[in-house]
């Protein structure tokens, strides 16, 4: 998998998109991020402490 392909599983979802879905606006909805850099493809946790991608209230 490349790192476009990686990270390309962040979604496409815009922040706003997300809150208006009810769902953590950092992550989207997927609870962790996907970051990659030169070939290190590498998953962490949301940093907002979301509840799996849930907005918080
Ligand atoms: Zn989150």
């Amino acid at each position: 998998m490349t790192d476009e392909q990686w990270e390309a599983q962040n979604g496409s979802l815009s922040p706003i998109e997300a809150v208006a879905k009810g769902l953590c606006w950092c992550c989207t909805g997927n609870g962790v991020l996907y970051t990659a850099f030169g070939g290190v493809q590498r998953t962490v946790a949301c940093p907002e402490k979301c509840n799996s991608g849930k907005a918080k209230r």
